[in-house]
């Protein structure tokens, strides 16, 4: 981030404001020290009398004063343009004793003089009045002016306000992106997914010509390293568009309002451009939920995301502007930033599997000198769990090892020596887990897709994988719904639990222990059983009656209310409590049994798993066949 407003100099401008109150008192003090040293201020009468008995030797006038002086002797410095202020001048003229009064026209005071001989000679005070209102008022004046300029200049505020949000060295467009598709290797569904993006951006009217509906924000989810920020830069190159690419991080910034300025710069500059791409990386850093933090929010979080919101809903996407934006934490977002017309596509970007990596390993090797007995092959069977950016290292580690060993080409012993050293480090992250690890994920992760294959009016099983996913799960089993379900089944509810429990039931078969690795799974269980008997009325005790619980209206989205009291005696709760209990517990009998009498087929899924790493429906539905079942 380059211009970031300075923190203010405290020491410095304290200082300057020290120095300038110093200032001003002693000009004051030396004013009035100097002014009423020797002057009185006497009424015109005394004036007079003091003239009669000749006292006052010499007479000064001016508009609005008479000054008189003992001395005969005309001070030289009274003609001069007085500096410093007017008041100086009168005492520079006085180090006698003097007499002021007030001027009156009194004709008798000039016969007087003329009569005692006194020398009176009139002092045009004008221009010194002027230039002593000058001196004495506005001087200060402009003085506070400036140096309070100067101050606010520093703590960037002020005059510099205006020109905050035009944050010229942060927001560049990038034209020419030179990066497509093939340089982007095992991420094959998000791929897919960002085809229709890549075409859209190209001819935008294709799709409102028809009046289609076209995506405003896609979010990429995905593990570090796993290549969003080349995806989006793909998509930028494919379709030949300006990218403009911002980290959440950079929004973020110690001024309240500053953020959200440069949302709006960002997005202003961006429908100047369209088409073309707005990349957010690292969303969560600005669109973190705002209801996790009641106890001291940070406004300026707030309001940069509320004005990323106003943006979003605001533009025109018609002309082919697309916001694109990354995050490895989707759990955190604001859920508002998932709504319908925002971010209400995500496309997740995994960790590479065998294929993948071996892909990823290839376009990243094809400007190193190979040698011929290298193996990407081997090379991928042993970076299980290795993200696409791990992948380059190896191959960038590789090649230095081969240099430093005076190698022409890498080798395959320079790739394992590579390996070796990020496993180590990989490791302390949980990202790559050891053969036993793996093999009691492969288990538990077969045991939920063997039950759903076979629990009638299950969701077919979609995807199993053993790669970690990086938020929490280690391995899943992905379930596609055949269609949207408006009522479900007490059966199917039954069914979902089933699944549910299959994975823990599996560990427990082939290995007769059971593991931490379904916690999440049993959360889910609990909540549906739960809600069977709360909600839909299914308990034997409490059929067809609602157990609910009222709010005080105060939760917002997502959030517990505080005030949630239940509509229900203790009793009841506590027979929900044993009910759930109950129902976990015979579900889960039930479906070790069911698996039990598949082992061949749980060992024959689990050994398929292990070597591919992820299975897709077609895959899996042929395993589950040739068992001939
Ligand atoms: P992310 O944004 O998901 O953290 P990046 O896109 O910044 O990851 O990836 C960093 C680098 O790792 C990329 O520049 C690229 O060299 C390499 N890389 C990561 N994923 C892939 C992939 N799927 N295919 C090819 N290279 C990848
Ligand atoms: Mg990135
Ligand atoms: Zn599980």
């Amino acid at each position: 981030m380059a211009d970031k407003p300075k923190k203010p100099g405290f020491t410095g401008w304290k200082f300057t404001l020290i120095y300038l109150v110093v200032f001003l008192a002693v000009m004051s003090g030396v004013n009035m020290f100097l002014a009423g040293k020797n002057t009185s201020s006497i009424d015109f009468s005394e004036f007079k009398n003091k003239i009669k008995s000749g006292e006052i030797k010499r007479v000064e006038l001016t508009e609005s004063t008479f000054t008189g002086y003992i001395s005969e002797k005309k001070a030289e410095s009274a003609q001069k343009i007085p500096f410093p202020p007017i008041n100086l001048l009168k005492s520079e003229s006085a180090p006698e004793a003097v007499y002021r009064t007030v001027a009156i026209n009194d004709p008798e005071l000039l016969k007087l003089m003329d009569e005692k001989n006194i020398s009176y000679y009139a002092v045009s005070r004008q221009s010194g009045a002027i230039l002593g209102v000058i001196l004495n008022m506005v001087l200060p004046i402009a003085l506070i002016v400036i140096i309070g300029r100067i101050l606010m200049k520093r703590a960037g505020l002020g005059g510099g306000m205006l020109s905050v949000g035009q944050n010229k060295a942060v927001i560049i467009a990038e034209g020419d992106v030179a990066t497509r598709f093939s340089d982007v290797a095992g991420v094959d569904e998000a791929k897919e997914e960002l085809v229709e993006v890549v075409d859209f951006l190209k001819s935008p009217q294709k799709y409102t010509a028809i009046g289609g509906k076209i995506p405003r924000g896609v979010l990429l989810v995905g593990p570090p390293g796993t290549g969003k920020t080349l995806l989006a830069r793909a998509v930028a190159g494919e379709a030949s568009v300006s990218f403009f690419r911002m980290s959440g991080a950079d929004f973020v910034e110690m001024f309240v309002g500053v953020g959200a300025a440069r949302v709006r710069d960002l997005f202003k500059q961006a429908r100047d451009k369209a088409p073309c791409i707005i990349f957010i990386d690292e969303l969560d850093a600005i669109g973190k939920s705002r209801i996790n933090n009641i106890a001291g929010g940070n406004d300026e979080r707030e309001q940069t995301l509320n004005q990323l919101l106003v943006e979003m809903d605001g533009f025109d996407n018609t002309r082919g502007l697309i916001i694109l934006a990354a995050t490895n934490r989707p759990d955190v977002l604001d859920p508002a930033l998932l709504r319908p017309g925002r971010f209400d596509r995500q496309v997740l970007v995994d960790r590479p599997d065998l294929s993948g990596r071996e892909a990823i390993l290839t376009i990243h090797s094809k400007l190193v000198k190979l040698s011929p007995r290298v193996d990407l092959a081997a090379v991928a069977r042993s970076t299980s769990g290795f993200s696409g950016a791990d992948l380059a290292n190896i191959v960038n580690e590789a090649a230095l090892l081969a240099v430093r060993g005076g190698r022409v080409l890498v080798d395959q012993k320079d790739f394992f020596e590579a390996i070796e050293k990020t496993v180590a480090g990989l490791q302390k992250k949980s990202r790559v887990m050891s053969d036993e690890v793996r093999r009691v994920i492969a288990v538990h992760e077969t045991g939920h897709a063997l039950a759903a294959a076979f629990t009638p009016n299950s969701d077919p099983v979609q995807k199993i994988s053993i790669i970690p996913r990086g938020f929490g799960a280690l391995g899943y089993t992905l379930q596609m719904p055949v269609e949207d379900r408006y009522i479900v089944t007490e059966e199917e509810l039954l069914g979902k639990i089933d699944v549910l429990l299959a994975g823990r039931a599996a560990e427990e078969i082939v290995f007769g222990q059971i593991s931490t690795g379904a916690a999440n799974d049993l959360t889910k269980v609990t909540d549906i059983a739960r809600k069977m008997i709360t909600d839909y009325g299914m308990s034997g005790r409490y059929k067809n009656t609602a157990l609910t619980q009222r709010g005080g209206g105060m939760s917002g989205e997502s959030m517990p209310d505080p005030f949630m009291h239940r509509e229900y005696s203790e009793a009841a709760q506590q027979y929900i409590d044993e009910e759930v209990a109950r129902i976990a517990a015979s579900r889960y009998e039930y479906v070790k049994t069911l698996l039990g009498g598949k082992r061949r087929l749980l060992n024959k899924v689990t050994a398929l798993l292990m070597e591919k790493e992820t299975l897709d429906e077609k895959e899996f539905k042929e395993v589950v066949q040739s068992d001939g079942v």
